[in-house]
């Protein structure tokens, strides 16, 4: 047992893609949980692409960042010691950590984990916050019908691979798009995508038009920027397109122009805004469900695995360059001790 708790700080707010000098290092007693508190040991934490919006300060995200703060985080952890009713020592729990070894709860908003059910590690990728947007978008915003074409970008990644086996589950055809012919190959081979699109391969929207001959029904985008604006020259009339991520302009200075909306118009398409937490009340289903396909193995998912908290600050820069094949996670400890 260490007798520090390592953590990974913010220093400051990166210029264009974060580099490691972003973040800074320190090492602070063990916290001691008080009544009502468990002091937890992380063992995965998740990197997902919003952090990159949180260090800017982004009004649209409560959480603040100043320097020194510790870097926030979703994490899966183990509790250590209890004055916690609710919460034994050496439950598994989903919990806001951040980025450091230790830390304390009062267990508001943290999930109960049994391993029995899935991988721990799932419940921030494919079982978690990410699993639940590609849900929701899919089942309750994009609502895909059997037979019709439904596209989804970064989608390799937790939320378009679950986005994109969910549409496929509910009988759509589904063609991917992604950053290199090895993500692509994984779209088609594991997660059984009709298509996918290399969109670093050539023209983007002729090469959509080529995998889409009837058109995109549904398109769920995780990338904004030049890949929307090639799917909106390939919609199909009355095409549902759910805006969930922007990827492409979150280490961008400046927002670049929108894309031209004129086919949208043509199309009579449909935008629709998603923002996972109004969702919250599907979790459980969504947990029933897909861990019910993992289990029977007709739902895959990849993890993109970094060992030692002190390599999540490059692994985080790696993800925000389309780095990562699969789940971004870093393993701070092993699952047991
Ligand atoms: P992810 O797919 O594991 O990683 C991001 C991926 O984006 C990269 O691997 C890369 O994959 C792709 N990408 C495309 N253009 C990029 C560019 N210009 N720079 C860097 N990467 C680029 O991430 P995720 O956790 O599943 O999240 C996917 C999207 O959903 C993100 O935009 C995220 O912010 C969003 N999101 C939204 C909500 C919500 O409530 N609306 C909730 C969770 C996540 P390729 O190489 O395949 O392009």
């Amino acid at each position: 047992m260490p007798v520090t708790n390592h953590r990974i700080t913010f220093a400051r707010s990166p210029r264009g893609l974060p580099t490691p000098a972003d973040f800074g290092a320190d090492e602070t007693p063990i916290p001691v949980p008080g009544p009502g508190q468990f002091l937890s040991r992380t063992v995965y934490l998740s990197l997902d692409p919003y952090y990159r919006n949180v260090m800017k300060n982004s009004p649209i995200y409560a959480e603040r960042l100043a320097p020194g703060d510790v870097m926030i985080g979703e994490t899966v952890a183990q509790v250590i010691e209890s004055h916690h009713p609710g919460f034994a020592v050496g439950d598994f729990v989903a919990v806001r950590n951040g980025w450091q070894q230790f830390a304390l709860s009062t267990g508001e908003g943290v999930r109960r984990l049994d391993a029995a059910v899935a991988p721990l590690s799932t419940a921030l990728g494919v079982l978690g916050m990410p699993g639940l947007t590609g849900w929701a978008g899919m089942v309750h915003l994009a609502e895909p019908l059997p037979g019709q074409t439904a596209v989804v970008s970064a989608c390799t990644g937790p939320v378009g691979s679950t986005a994109g086996q969910v549409a496929r589950q509910m009988g759509a055809r589904v063609v991917g798009i992604a950053g290199s012919a090895e993500k692509c190959d994984y779209a088609v081979r594991d997660l059984g995508f009709a298509a996918c699109v290399n969109y670093k391969d050539g023209d983007l929207a002729a090469n959509l038009k080529d995998a889409c001959p009837r058109g995109i029904d549904v398109y769920f985008d995780n990338v904004g920027g030049e890949t929307l604006a090639a799917v909106f020259r390939n919609l199909a009339l009355g095409a549902r397109v759910v805006l969930c991520g922007m990827i492409e302009a979150y280490s961008l200075d400046q927002p670049p122009p929108g894309p031209f909306l004129g086919p949208v118009v043509g199309a009579r398409a449909s935008l629709k805004g998603l923002v996972v937490y109004d969702h919250l009340h599907h979790f459980a289903e969504m947990n029933r469900v897909v861990s019910g396909w993992i289990r029977e193995g007709s739902f895959r998912y990849r993890e993109d695995v970094t060992e030692g908290l002190a390599s999540a600050p490059e692994a985080f820069c790696r993800l925000m360059r389309g780095g990562n094949f699969g789940k971004a996670l870093v393993k701070v400890a092993p699952e047991t001790r």
